[in-house]
């Protein structure tokens, strides 16, 4: 698709809000520091961000876990994560050994108050003679770990310094479900106040996702558009290539439904029907959040038949299968596969399907965000020339090839008025260079570290999106919408393109098209 929407000379990547200079020293512990977050994403961001310039002068990181490791053990085994999934290579931006030395390990016994008298002995140490002692603790454990470190971490007193700042960051999932979420609110509440607590949903660190709100709320032509009397239908994609892998065990307890749905599909359909904030701040950004998350239409248990399908991956002829997968059960019921339609319910969108998938073992990795926007109201060209033309739509591509295209009807030169669809596209590739999309990881720590908390999960925006995903899993665990099985490599069940088409609708080919 040619790209013929290049941005204008010297547009640049604006990092103006980044501003580490203000940010004197800050320690970093991460709980889980064995793990594959830590060495696959945690560091090599880290690494990137020294590289750019953007890590505070003074910084310094503990890892910790159960694994026995010194030092140097740990510097090793974060080199290779680094080599291996970071743009900067080790060295390549000043030397590696200098970076490493700010890195320490201690192994701890993570229900163990000693552990933690410890890792307070340490903060203490690292920050003799250099003034405020501001800490962000990670926590990058297994999700059953969360309420016993942050009940250590209460007990031996380390959430409220007397001088600098201590924020905890809290990987997803956040809560298995309403309830466990709701505990784990109150328990995080117990020992943090709120605006010390980043709650992660990687989607939201991801350019293409924070440019949904540029794209809609700092450009004047679309936002007229954006609403019932112009948009037929919102389809939202997050397709996944790949199974399981290793991860079989946490997945065949968490399912779709968990691993993508309650987080990033409903962070994408938040962004996309969102009112406008009065600013670019937390708590602005997330009320409007919060309001859309509240007027998303509750599925009723007697509809989940109706706007759901739940379905696993399972081949023919080759033998692979999700059930056949080390680590998941041979009888599972978990839906790697769900097809969901929702309503939001107020004003703006009344009566628009907002129709969303994600799999596992689709046909290719793409997350995207169709709008179909409606037909002309009357076509005037002779019935032989109008054919039946697509409507207009604009399709956001979150990721791989990140960008915006929108389609267009057209005259075909020559006699006669032939119409044909054509595209306008911007690519991030080309329009910005391909190195300079960073890694969302680098954009949320940078943000936990600077306490700018807008692109993290607030606890009521959390709680609203598992009312959501409640009642469906509810439905399905007593058989509402029976589990089907798709071909490994297509774009899933036929039961999905039946949902849409009792609508007349189909799945766009979106961004993968
Ligand atoms: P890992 O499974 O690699 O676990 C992290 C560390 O926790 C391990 O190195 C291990 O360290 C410790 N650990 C594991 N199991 C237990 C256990 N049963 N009891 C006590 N300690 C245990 O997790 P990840 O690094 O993959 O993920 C960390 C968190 O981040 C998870 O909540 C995950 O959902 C989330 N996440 C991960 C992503 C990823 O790409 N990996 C992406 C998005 C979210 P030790 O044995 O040394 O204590």
């Amino acid at each position: 698709m040619p790209d013929n929407t290049k941005p204008l000379p010297n547009a640049s990547l604006q990092q103006d809000r980044i501003d580490v200079s203000t940010l004197e020293h800050v320690a970093i512990v991460i709980f889980g520091a064995s793990g594959d977050l830590t060495h696959r994403k945690l560091v090599p961001a880290f690494h990137t961000l020294k590289c750019k310039g953007l890590m505070p002068e003074q910084f310094t990181v503990l890892g910790v876990s159960r694994s026995q490791m010194t030092d140097d053990e740990f510097r090793d085994h974060l080199r290779t994560g680094v080599q291996a999934y970071c743009k900067n290579k080790p060295d390549e931006c000043g030397p590696w050994d200098e970076f490493a030395s700010r890195f320490h390990y201690i192994p701890i016994d993570y229900d163990d108050p000693e552990s933690y008298q410890k890792i307070a002995a340490w903060l203490g140490s690292c920050w003799d003679n250099r003034g405020s002692a501001s800490c962000l603790f990670y926590l990058a454990t297994p999700p059953s770990l969360y309420e016993p470190i942050v009940a250590q971490l209460g007990a031996a007193n380390m959430a409220h310094p007397e001088d600098g700042w201590r924020r905890i960051v809290v990987e997803k999932p956040f809560g298995h479900d309403l309830k466990s979420a709701q505990r784990l609110n109150q328990e995080v509440h117990r020992v943090f106040e709120e605006d010390q607590v980043y709650r992660i949903d990687h989607y939201l660190g991801k350019e293409t996702v924070q440019n949904l709100l540029v794209f809609r709320f700092a450009n004047a032509i679309f936002e007229p558009l954006w609403n019932r009397n112009y948009i037929d239908a919102v389809f939202i994609t997050v397709a996944e290539s790949v199974g399981v892998g290793r991860r079989a065990g946490y997945y065949d307890e968490a399912g779709v439904m968990r691993d993508m749905v309650q987080n990033h599909v409903l962070q994408l359909l938040t962004l996309t029907t969102m009112e406008p904030p009065v600013a670019f701040n937390a708590t602005a950004l997330r009320n409007e959040k919060v309001k859309v998350l509240e007027a998303i239409r509750p599925v009723r248990p007697e509809d989940v038949g109706q706007i759901s399908v739940r379905a696993q991956y399972r081949a023919r002829n080759t033998g692979l299968s999700y059930r056949g997968e080390e680590g998941v059960r041979s009888d599972s019921e978990t839906a790697t596969y769900a097809g969901l339609k929702f309503f939001v319910d107020n004003w703006r969108w009344q009566g628009v399907p907002f129709y969303t998938r994600s799999g596992k073992m689709l046909s290719t990795k793409t997350t995207d965000i169709v709008i179909l926007f409606k037909r002309v109201p009357h076509l005037m060209f002779p019935k032989d020339y109008q054919g039946i033309r697509p409507p207009n739509s604009l399709n956001i591509c979150i990721q791989p090839d990140e960008g915006i295209s929108m389609t267009f009807n057209m005259k075909v030169p020559g006699a006669g008025m032939r119409t044909q669809t054509v595209d306008m596209s911007f690519q991030y590739d080309s329009g910005f260079g391909s190195d300079n999309l960073p890694d969302a990881y680098e954009r949320l720590l940078i943000d936990a570290m600077q306490g700018d908390a807008s692109l993290f999960a607030r606890s009521d925006e959390i709680e609203l999106s598992w009312r959501l995903v409640d009642p469906i899993l509810d439905a399905w665990s007593r058989g509402a919408a029976p589990l089907t099985f798709y071909e490994p490599g297509t774009w899933g069940p036929r039961e999905s393109d039946m949902m849409l088409a009792r609508d007349g609708f189909a799945w766009p080919a979106g961004c993968a098209g």
